[in-house]
């Protein structure tokens, strides 16, 4: 998606993220709960001179899972190596990353849910006993062999909680769940980046960019990058509150954080649908967007900030949608 307000990243957003990224605990801002519980599990770890027990961590993409897996391996002191579910096809290939694994180091797979059957029957022993059976040859002079492996960390993140098989689950010691992050949050991960990136950002100008950042830090820092083209360009390269305004209004992201296609799903099932129940496919049809795209990347924010419900009957419109498009709420309608 090229959405500027995608939680999914870019490559751009790659090669900034690693220069502004979070590397001990103190300075990954927000989720408290799970800072505090992490905190208490690593010192532990280090106390007992083990490595810590295997961390499944969901979150939808951009909330820091990542960030997260190297912080936890930056303070347990060991070093991360880092992968992800479909980009381990065969056996063998997890075989090879976790022998090459040293005593506490931390194995990171993205999209854990995306690991296939056949890798996933290999990574039970892997993270249970520490070992691995291997096949030596082949045909009929074909034997396994048991190798041992050192004591590893596995760190799994997935943004779909779900999708993830019970017998994997199961195996992980430490399941942490992110949550959208606060505007106040925000604001603080915007003033922290915009002091490494060197970017002249008065506390307002943050809170406005953090305001629209759908409650996750890879679009807030994204956001704070276009918005300092602007303010570099039409004003006097500070971002104050005004600057950051008069940016996003060009940009077109409104005051919740929705970009035209938000606002046109909306505006769509008000004008068109009666605000709808209106299914899926109709919906889809009506905007020419495809149907996974309105269902993965527009309506769960929209429906998780109460502009749009889902029915069996088919999507809706509550209140909050009329109102924010600046229309007279109908009778009877829903939120
Ligand atoms: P995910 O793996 O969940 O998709 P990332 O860990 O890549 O998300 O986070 C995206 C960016 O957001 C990171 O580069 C980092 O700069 C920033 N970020 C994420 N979480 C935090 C946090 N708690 N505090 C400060 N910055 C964060």
């Amino acid at each position: 998606s090229d959405r500027l307000i995608a939680p999914q990243g870019s490559s751009e957003d790659e090669r900034i993220e690693s220069s502004i990224r979070p590397k001990k605990l103190a300075d990954y801002l927000g989720q408290v709960p799970v800072r505090e519980k992490l905190g208490v599990y690593i010192e532990a770890a280090r106390r007992r001179g083990q490595a810590l027990d295997h961390v499944l961590i969901f979150g939808p993409p951009g909330l820091g899972k990542t960030t997260l897996s190297h912080v936890i391996a930056n303070e347990m002191g060991v070093s991360i190596r880092s992968t992800s579910g479909p980009v381990i096809e065969r056996a063998g290939d997890l075989a090879a990353l976790l022998t090459n694994l040293q005593e506490g180091d931390v194995l990171f797979v993205d999209e854990i849910h995306r690991l296939s059957p056949v890798v996933e029957e290999v990574l039970y022993p892997a993270m249970e006993d520490f070992q691995i059976d291997i096949m030596i040859g082949e045909g009929p002079a074909a034997r396994s062999i048991k190798l041992d492996l050192p004591r590893f960390t596995l760190i799994g993140a997935t943004t779909r909680a779900g999708m993830l098989t019970n017998p994997l689950r199961d195996r992980f010691g430490i399941v942490e769940r992110l949550a959208y992050y606060t505007p106040d949050e925000l604001t603080e991960i915007v003033v922290r980046s915009a002091g490494i990136l060197g970017i002249d950002c008065e506390r307002e100008g943050a809170a406005e960019i953090a305001r629209r950042s759908r409650g996750t830090p890879r679009i807030a820092n994204r956001l704070l990058r276009r918005v300092r083209d602007f303010a570099e360009v039409r004003h006097d390269g500070r971002i104050d509150a005004a600057a950051a305004r008069a940016a996003m209004g060009v940009l077109e992201v409104d005051g919740e954080g929705f970009d035209p296609l938000d606002r046109r799903l909306l505006s769509t099932i008000i004008d068109s649908f009666d605000g709808g129940p209106v299914g899926i496919e109709s919906l889809a049809a009506a905007l020419s967007e495809e149907r996974g795209t309105l269902e993965d990347v527009v309506e769960p924010y929209l429906i998780q900030q109460g502009f749009l419900i889902r029915t069996a009957r088919g999507r809706m419109a509550t209140s909050k949608a009329w109102r924010h498009l600046g229309l007279k709420v109908p009778p009877r309608q829903p939120g």
